[in-house]
């Protein structure tokens, strides 16, 4: 869906809106103030779509060296790439597996 985040100029707020028609983008007027003075900012959208695509190219089974774990954003991707290949679903918990991954705990309770 067509998420777009804007920050109002006059107020400094941020909003989201959804635009189905994209003619309304240059009818986008600010929720707080009716402003349109605004700048649009990086859609929360496409922000998903990378992540789901680094998800989708990550290979757990290649051997990951140093350099793989100096980047947090790797250990977490894999632990949630992992919990998927095993059919773990833990909907809300995700983001605390997550962390545990990044900590290196997680596998303490996944590797017996
Ligand atoms: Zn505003």
């Amino acid at each position: 869906m067509p998420i777009y985040e804007y920050r109002c100029n006059q107020c400094r707020k941020e909003f989201n809106e959804l635009i189905l028609n994209p003619r309304e983008i240059n009818k986008v007027k600010c929720r707080y103030c009716n402003s349109r003075n605004l700048t649009k900012l990086v859609s929360s959208f496409s922000v998903h779509q990378t992540e789901a695509a680094r998800l989708a190219n990550f290979d757990t089974s290649k051997p990951r060296g140093d350099d793989f774990y100096k980047d947090s954003r790797n250990v977490g991707l894999w632990a949630k790439k992992r919990m998927k290949e095993m059919g773990v679903d833990l909907g809300p918990k995700m983001d605390e597996i997550v962390e545990k991954g990044r900590t290196g705990k997680i596998l303490d309770e996944y590797d017996k």
